[in-house]
């Protein structure tokens, strides 16, 4: 390997980039890419209300096919610094494990990112048979308005087209080649609303008391599964998160009552689908209660990448460094994906991820070693035969 992806993981660990600051992990990567002829774009999105952020997106080649990696240099804060065994942005190695902020969330995997293509790129002597693109956010972790989604619309603006993208999160329940992510599930907020009459407690006929109604809407909504699964996705779950009066006085019934709730969905429903059967559920749970759903915006819906030659390429690269047949899951929560699939198809795939967000933050470095090695055999693999 032409660039050891260790100390490339250090260096960024070292940039404090905790969203939205670029910390220089940015600048770092532009340097790296520069260095071996790739075009540096770093373009800084605005929005009322939220902070600026630098994104970069870099690329090599002109010719198809257009694989892009993608991932996030900012992480999250480190919290309570003082309770890591090692500093959070020192990139400490110790017993085998590098530390730190952002070792699998993902700076880790954006190191073996960097390594396997500047090894790639040196190899075929700077000429692709095809083109590597970086699309790098720096606001995954917070409010993501100023990150990939336009980072995507810039790049497409420019006329520019991806056949297959790679997303480093950290993707591994226990070790380095666990699961594939093939998609996720879409997620839906809503509010139920109950409306009553407000009354004295001590006179209910005058009254009518929305609480009762809630309670039997939410048994309703809670008692049958929305559905009982796909091929590639567990079934679909609805969770009430709160349920609020907000009713100070004992001696008042309220006059309104609500109940938060999300939905987890799979590719059984589309958002409209979704929520037509949940009114549907709601309205013949509902004698003569008084209700509404508010339906939040949502940006994240569900999607699949059916599996077929570009996720076998990835699954037999795996296979091949660490003996592992990945499994194809969809679990999880949201991610930069839900928005990449709108241009071209997405997996993800990176380190392990049992301390993501946690004090100390740590990947062993056999497995950014073995990362890197995974992605440099895609990259082989995907340019010698692409993958329809
Ligand atoms: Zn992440």
């Amino acid at each position: 390997m032409s660039a050891d992806p260790v100390a490339i993981a250090r260096d960024l660990i070292r940039c404090p980039s905790v969203t939205p600051a670029e910390g220089g992990a940015l600048r770092y990567l532009d340097g790296r890419l520069q260095g071996v002829g790739f075009a540096v774009n770093r373009t800084t999105f605005s929005e009322p209300g939220a902070a600026d952020v630098e994104n970069l997106y870099a690329r090599i080649g002109a010719g198809r096919p257009h694989l892009v990696f993608a991932g996030h240099t900012d992480v999250v804060p480190p919290g309570d610094a003082a309770a890591w065994t090692h500093p959070p942005f020192a990139a400490d190695i110790a017993d085998g494990m590098l530390f730190g902020r952002g070792a699998a969330d993902m700076k880790g995997a954006i190191a073996c990112q960097l390594a396997a293509a500047l090894d790639y790129v040196a190899a075929c002597g700077g000429k692709p048979n095809g083109s590597i693109s970086f699309l790098v956010t720096g606001d995954e972790e917070g409010v993501a308005v100023n990150g990939t989604v336009k980072l995507l619309q810039w790049v497409a603006a420019r006329g520019e087209k991806f056949d297959h993208c790679i997303l480093g999160e950290p993707t591994n329940p226990n070790a380095l080649g666990d699961m594939i992510k093939i998609g996720r599930r879409g997620s839906q907020n809503g509010t139920l609303v109950v409306t009553g009459t407000a009354g004295h407690v001590a006179y209910p006929a005058l009254a009518d008391n929305p609480v009762r109604g809630i309670v039997a809407l939410m048994s309703a909504l809670m008692a049958e599964p929305l559905d009982a699964g796909s091929a590639h996705f567990d079934p679909s779950n609805l969770e009430f998160t709160s349920v609020d009066v907000g009713n100070p006085t004992v001696n008042v019934i309220p006059g309104e009552a609500r109940a938060r709730f999300n939905i987890r969905y799979n590719d059984r429903h589309t958002r409209e689908t979704l929520r037509s059967l949940i009114e549907r559920r709601a309205a013949a749970a509902a004698e003569r209660v008084r209700w509404r759903i508010d339906w939040e915006p949502s940006n994240a819906d569900v999607f699949l990448t059916s599996p077929g030659p570009f996720v076998d390429l990835v699954a037999g690269a795996i296979a091949e460094v660490t003996g592992r047949k990945p499994e194809l899951s969809t679990t999880g929560g949201t991610s930069d994906a839900r928005f990449i699939k709108d241009y071209c198809p997405v997996i993800e795939f990176g380190l392990a991820n049992q301390t993501m967000h946690k004090v100390d933050e740590r990947v062993p470095t056999a497995d950014i070693v073995g990362l890197t090695a995974i992605y440099r055999r895609i990259l082989e693999r995907y340019f010698a035969h692409a993958p329809q």
